[in-house]
């Protein structure tokens, strides 16, 4: 094939060095460029489209365009034959596969856009796309596999979160499952399907973040759909690869996929099973092994995100004399009415449990010492003014409860319930019925206390 130059008659001076620089673009030019006469003849061509050219060559020789590109672009005389403007662009990225049949790697793939200048000089650009072509069509596949899942899949929704936790985008299962739309949802946060009272703002970042160290979360709980109606359900969260945690946060793109899973139909057996783990048989609350799980976690979370933590430890006062005076199953009422009362003094984020035969402990994430004491002082005017009953009579009973927080010399869960208990004993000292708490001091101080 021949590369046909451009003559280099009758030039001087600044002409010439113009046309060195005309040379030195076509020479390196990123792209194949052809020029041809309007019966296809070729005039000029670069190194890159020849070649590009190359396996369209007979003989290594290729004088007319129109020709040589006749197998892969019968028609390309006739579209610059219809072409009726003087000028303009007869067609524009038309692709071209080459070596159909050669291999696994399919063919090769060139792009060609060709332009009419004047009425007998058509130019062609040329440029390998075979690279492009292999990675649409792998999308493609993907993209079709995907719908597949996403649109066959009826029970799980499928979601995309920012790094915010905001929909991005979600699968058409999202309206089975949780009876949101399109409109509906995008933009939100996740939460919107999280019962107000089961999470904070702060949850939903720590959980982000878990999923970002640890690859995944799994939670299972009662979640809500658009018309406020609950439903069991297990979500995943999981970050999507390539994804850099390090990396500053990108509003507009999808940063985790989130997987909702309606399963009400297991809500029996996973509750069973995890209540017969987790739960005390008594009360219903959180068992010990439960509250240590708990406890550990969100001391965990509270070391990335600095915030508050605090703990009161709970005993009733005197429950000897309780069981002695009206029996041990009315005993066992009354440590169930504490367990209701001490529910219903906190919100669901805390950790309410009994660690031991008349001890509870309550977690209170994200809240300071003064909070955790009016927390406190809450409930224990609550046992006093509420007492228990059992068969028609009235037990009347109290509390002590001592409050530590985390910081100022409390660094792990150990020191917390240590701190904790020794308000509790001083809070039993002081002739119980009373809530007192440790502080940075070391001094324990007698705070609050009934009648
Ligand atoms: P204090 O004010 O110092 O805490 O006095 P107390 O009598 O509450 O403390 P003590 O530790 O002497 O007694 C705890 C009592 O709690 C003894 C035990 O029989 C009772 N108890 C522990 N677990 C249960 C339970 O599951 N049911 C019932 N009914 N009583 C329990
Ligand atoms: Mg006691
Ligand atoms: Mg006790």
């Amino acid at each position: 094939m021949n590369i046909v130059g451009l003559h280099n008659d009758d030039r001087d001076g600044q002409d010439c060095q113009d046309y060195e620089a005309l040379l030195q673009f076509l020479y390196m030019a990123p792209v194949g460029l052809v020029q041809l006469s309007a019966d296809g003849t070729i005039q000029m061509l670069n190194p890159l489209s020849a070649q590009l050219l190359l396996p369209l060559c007979r003989d290594g020789e290729l004088t007319n365009l129109f020709e040589g590109l006749a197998p892969v672009v019968p028609d390309l005389r006739q579209q610059c034959a219809a072409f009726d403007a003087d000028q303009g662009q007869i067609c524009d990225a038309t692709r071209l596969f080459l070596h159909a049949d050669h291999g696994s790697n399919g063919p090769q793939v060139l792009s060609l856009s060709m332009l009419k200048l004047g009425a007998d000089r058509l130019m062609v650009v040329l440029s390998d796309i075979t690279l492009q072509e292999r990675r649409e069509r792998q999308l493609r596949k993907t993209d079709a596999w995907l719908n597949a899942i996403m649109s066959n899949i009826t029970d799980y929704a499928l979601l995309s979160l920012d790094g915010q936790g905001r929909v991005e985008a979600w699968n058409d299962s999202i309206a089975r499952v949780t009876g949101y739309d399109a409109g509906g949802i995008v933009g939100r946060g996740y939460d919107v399907f999280y019962p107000p009272e089961s999470t904070t703002d702060a949850h939903q970042l720590d959980r982000l973040r878990e999923a970002d160290d640890n690859g995944w979360i799994l939670d299972e709980g009662m979640r809500l759909r658009a018309d406020g109606s609950r439903f069991w359900a297990s979500i995943m969260i999981a970050p999507l690869p390539g994804r850099c945690a390090d990396a500053p946060p990108c509003d507009d793109e999808p940063a985790y996929c989130m997987i909702i899973r309606d399963i009400s139909d297991k809500q029996d057996i996973s509750e069973g099973l995890r209540k017969a783990t987790f739960s005390d048989y008594l009360t219903g609350l959180a068992n010990r092994r439960a509250f240590f799980e708990a406890a550990e976690l969100e001391l965990m979370r509270r070391r990335k995100a600095a915030r508050p933590v605090s703990l009161l430890m709970v005993d009733a006062d005197h429950f000897k004399a309780v069981n002695d005076c009206h029996g041990h199953p009315a005993g066992d009422a009354v440590l169930r009415h504490l367990a209701a009362t001490m529910k219903k003094a906190c919100r669901q984020v805390d950790i309410v449990a009994r660690i031991g035969g008349e001890e509870f402990a309550i977690l209170l994430p994200s809240v300071a010492l003064a909070d955790a004491l009016a927390v406190a002082e809450r409930l224990r005017a609550l046992v006093q003014r509420e007492p228990a009953s059992y068969e028609q009579a009235s037990i009347a009973y109290a509390v002590s409860i001592g409050v530590a927080t985390m910081g100022d010399g409390i660094e792990d869960l150990d020191q917390l319930i240590k701190r904790a208990d020794q308000a509790l004993y001083a809070a039993k000292r002081g002739g119980r019925n009373r809530v007192a708490a440790w502080q940075a001091s070391g001094m324990v101080a007698g705070v609050t206390h009934g009648q």
